[in-house]
C-alpha cells in the first residue's frame, strides 16, 4: 500500500459495543487498512466519564461530542452512545458536515429514519446501521443489496434476545414469567428496567427498520402493532405443547393485499404460537433469527448472536469498512429506498389465526354457544379441546375450552373474543395468542 490518506474515525461511546469497536480498530489495523485501501485511524472516543482507567489512552477520550464530530480529520462517525438524544443531534451534525455515519441505535432509527436519511442524502454520504437489527446477523445488507433484484414478501424474526431467553426458559423449565425474568436479569440478559424488551418496544423498533427496507416504504415504530410477553403463562406453554407448538415473540413485516385490492405493509410484534417444526421454533436462549421470504429466492434464514459487545461490533465494523472503502474509492453505498410508499395496514385487516383459552360453566350447550360466537363473525374453528377442571379441594369448577381458529381478519377474531368474554357461560377468557407459521 502506498501513501493513501488515512480515514479518520470518531467513536461515540465506549460501552459494551464501543469498547469492542475500538479494540478491533486497534488490533486489526493492518488487515483493515488492506481491505479498505487506506489506514483507518482512531481520532477520538466520546464518553461521559473521561478517566485514566477506561482502557483507551486518555488523550483519545473526550466528553465533548460536538467538538470530536466536527474535527476536520474525522471522516466517519460511529455512534454507539444509545438513547435517542444526544445521538440524534450528533449524527445530524456529522452528516451535515459531510461525514459518513455508522450507528447501532435502533430506537433512534425507528423514530427518525427519514430525517437522518435526508441529511445523508443532502451531504452525499453513507448512513449505515447493520448492527441496529439482530446484532451480529447480517440482515440489512442482504435486504438492501443481495435481494435488491427480488421482491420481498415477508420478514419474520426473533430479534430480541432478552424475551427469547425468557420464553425459552418458560418453555423448557415450566417457570412462570416473573421467575424467568429474574433469571434473565441475574445472567445479565435483561436490563435493570426491562420494559423496552418485555413490552416489545425494542422488537417493534427493529420491525420498523426491517419493514422500511424490505418494502421500500418509510415505517416508524409508531406504525408497528405491538404486544409484549408479560401476560404469557405456563398454562399457555402447556396448551402450546399439546398443539405441537411453542411460544415466541415475533416481529413480522409483510406486504399484503387487503380486501380492497390495495397493497399495504403490515408490521407487528406479538407473542405467538409457532409449530415446533417451524425453523424459528428451534431458536432458543438469547439467539436471534430472521426468516426472509422473497418471490424468486424463496425462504432464507439468518441466525446468530443478536446482541453482545463483540458480535454487535462485528456488524458495526463491517459498516465502517464499507463506508471507508467508499471514501477511498469515491461514491456511496445504497441510499434510502422509499419509492413504494405503501400505506400501513391497520392490525384489524390482517389475516391471523387465534388460540383462545377460556374457563366456562360445565353444563350442556356451552360449547355450542361458544362455537356460535365464532360462526356469527365467519371465523372458522380448526380445533377445539375441552377438559373438566376442579378447584383446590377437588370439587368440579367448570371446564377449560381451548379453541384454535382458521385464518380470519384480526378484527373479526378480537370481536369474537370480546363477545365470548360477555357470555354468561364463560367465567373468564384466560389467554388469547395468535398462531403463526402455519399454512392456514
Ligand atoms: P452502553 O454500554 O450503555 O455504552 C454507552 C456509551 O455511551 C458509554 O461509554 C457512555 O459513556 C457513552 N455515552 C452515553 N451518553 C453520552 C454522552 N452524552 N456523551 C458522551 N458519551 C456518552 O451501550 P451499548 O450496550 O454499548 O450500546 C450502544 C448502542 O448500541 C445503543 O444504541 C444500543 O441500542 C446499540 N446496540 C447494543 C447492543 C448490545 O448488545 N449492547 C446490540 C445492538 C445494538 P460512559 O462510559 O462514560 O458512561
Amino acid at each position: 500500500m502506498g501513501n493513501e490518506k488515512p480515514i479518520g474515525v470518531a467513536v461515540l461511546g465506549l460501552g459494551n459495543v464501543g469498547s469492542e469497536v475500538v479494540r478491533i480498530i486497534e488490533d486489526s489495523a493492518v488487515d483493515l487498512a488492506a481491505r479498505i485501501g487506506a489506514p483507518l485511524e482512531l481520532r477520538g472516543v466520546a464518553v461521559r466519564r473521561v478517566a485514566d482507567d477506561r482502557g483507551v489512552p486518555a488523550a483519545l477520550l473526550t466528553d465533548n461530542v460536538e467538538e470530536l464530530v466536527s474535527r476536520d480529520d474525522v471522516d466517519i462517525v460511529v455512534e454507539l452512545m444509545g438513547p435517542v438524544e444526544p445521538a440524534r443531534k450528533a449524527i445530524l451534525s456529522a452528516l451535515e458536515q459531510g461525514k459518513s455515519v455508522v450507528t447501532a441505535n435502533k430506537a433512534l432509527l425507528a423514530q427518525s429514519t427519514g430525517e437522518l436519511a435526508q441529511a445523508a442524502e443532502r451531504a452525499h454520504v453513507d448512513l449505515y446501521f447493520e448492527a441496529a437489527v439482530a446484532g451480529a446477523i447480517p440482515v440489512i445488507r442482504p435486504l438492501t443489496q443481495s435481494l435488491a433484484g427480488d421482491s420481498v414478501l415477508r420478514v419474520a424474526g426473533i430479534v430480541n434476545g432478552t424475551t427469547n431467553y425468557i420464553l425459552s426458559e418458560m418453555a423448557s423449565t415450566g417457570a412462570d414469567y416473573s421467575s424467568a425474568l429474574a433469571d434473565a436479569s441475574a445472567l445479565g440478559y435483561a436490563e435493570a428496567d426491562p420494559t423496552a424488551d418485555v413490552e416489545g418496544y425494542d422488537a417493534a423498533a427493529k420491525a420498523a427498520i426491517l419493514a422500511s427496507i424490505a418494502f421500500h416504504t418509510r415505517v416508524t415504530a409508531d406504525d408497528v402493532y405491538r404486544e409484549g410477553i408479560t401476560k404469557v403463562t405456563p398454562a399457555d406453554f402447556e396448551a402450546a405443547k399439546a398443539l405441537g407448538c411453542t411460544i415466541k415473540l415475533l416481529s413480522i413485516c409483510e406486504r399484503i393485499t387487503t380486501a380492497d385490492g390495495q397493497q399495504r405493509v403490515s408490521a407487528r410484534v406479538y407473542p405467538a404460537l409457532v409449530p415446533l417444526t417451524h425453523p424459528l421454533a428451534t431458536v432458543n436462549g438469547a439467539f436471534n433469527a430472521v426468516v426472509v421470504e422473497a418471490e424468486a429466492a424463496g425462504r432464507l434464514m439468518f441466525y446468530g448472536q443478536g446482541a453482545g459487545g463483540a458480535p454487535t461490533a462485528s456488524s458495526v465494523m463491517g459498516d465502517v469498512v464499507m463506508a471507508a472503502r467508499n471514501r477511498v474509492q469515491g461514491g456511496r453505498g445504497p441510499r434510502e429506498s422509499k419509492y413504494a410508499q405503501l400505506p400501513i395496514a391497520p392490525m384489524g385487516v390482517i389475516p391471523t389465526r387465534y388460540y383462545v383459552s377460556m374457563t366456562v360453566n360445565d353444563r350442556p350447550g356451552v360449547l355450542a354457544s361458544v362455537a356460535d360466537e365464532f360462526g356469527k363473525r365467519e371465523v372458522s374453528i380448526a380445533e377445539v379441546r375441552q377438559e373438566g377442571i376442579t378447584d383446590e379441594d377437588g370439587v368440579p369448577a367448570g371446564a377449560r375450552i381451548v379453541v384454535v381458529t382458521h385464518r380470519a381478519t384480526d378484527a373479526a377474531l378480537s370481536e369474537t373474543v370480546s363477545a365470548l368474554a360477555d357470555l354468561d357461560a364463560v367465567q373468564s377468557v384466560n389467554s388469547v395468542l395468535r398462531l403463526e407459521g402455519t399454512a392456514e
